[in-house]
């Protein structure tokens, strides 16, 4: 371990910035990470924090300013290089505030490289707040140590999702019966870019279930006998899919 990591073993703070991050370097946190590393966190000049930007990898960085409205830190190593998680969309028609949360946290831990909201015919929650999404994966992404953070894509309809997919593979977790078991459905199925498909509370219409057992590169699964709340089902979905085809 580098005198770095040990340094951070103490108290590890991980910040996701804007800078690009490279040997003598060095980064300015905004208003907001100023204020919880210095206010919060009591964080001062000397202290290490790492930091990372989904390209550059992960860099342990020296506090050198700590002021009340910014904070500077310089560069000093890279902890660990830049990878990628599997190539892996949610989507999901939203939930209400408390659950959509929790959601989009769990499905950035889970390692999914995008999130995008979809209306459906029984959707129930008017509108999401996008930038809500964005401040919940880069918590979420800084929390897990993950080196990206999920990219929040515009909520659509979803037959716009659909179309706006092209041949990227989904996974149809379908609640409605008479689909295989989501393991054996995966199992034997090929890698590459792929999209998981959590419905509404009221669930999926007929019709939009026939249009989604007649795409192409389209494995209709089921997560067992019981009817999850959409949260749930999603956590589900995506470790399954993650075991059978993803990075675990
Ligand atoms: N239609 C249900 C509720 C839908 S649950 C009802 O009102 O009775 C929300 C979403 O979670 C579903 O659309 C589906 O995508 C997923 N889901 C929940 N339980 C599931 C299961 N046992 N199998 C497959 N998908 C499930």
């Amino acid at each position: 371990m580098s005198d770095s990591d040990t340094a951070c073993a103490t108290g590890k703070i991980r910040l996701f910035v804007g800078a690009d991050l490279r040997e003598d370097g060095g980064v300015e946190f905004s208003r907001d990470q100023t204020h919880y590393l210095v206010n919060v966190m009591r964080r001062g000049v000397g202290d290490t924090v790492l930091v990372f930007n989904g390209r550059d990898g992960e860099w342990a960085a020296e506090i050198v300013k700590a002021g009340k409205r910014s904070c500077l830190a310089e560069l000093r190593t890279q902890t660990r290089a830049q990878d990628q998680v599997p190539d892996l969309h949610l989507l999901f028609a939203p939930v209400k505030r408390a659950r959509l949360d929790f959601l989009v946290q769990k499905a950035t831990e889970l390692g999914v490289a995008a999130i995008r909201p979809v209306r459906t015919a029984h959707t129930n929650v008017a509108r999401v707040k996008e930038e809500r999404l964005a401040a919940n994966v880069i918590e979420a992404a800084e929390q897990c140590g993950r080196l990206t953070v999920p990219e929040v894509l515009p909520s659509l309809n979803l037959e716009a999702a659909l179309s706006e997919m092209g041949t990227r593979k989904l996974m149809f977790c379908d609640e409605g019966g008479n689909v295989p078991p989501a393991a054996e459905a995966l199992a034997g199925l090929e890698r590459g870019p792929w999209a998981v498909l959590i419905g509404p509370e009221g669930g999926f219409s007929e019709d939009e279930r026939a249009m989604l057992h007649a795409r192409p590169n389209t494995a209709a699964v089921s997560l067992g006998p019981r009817i999850m709340r959409a949260d749930t089902a999603a956590i589900a979905a995506l470790s399954l899919w993650q075991a059978a085809l993803g990075d675990w």
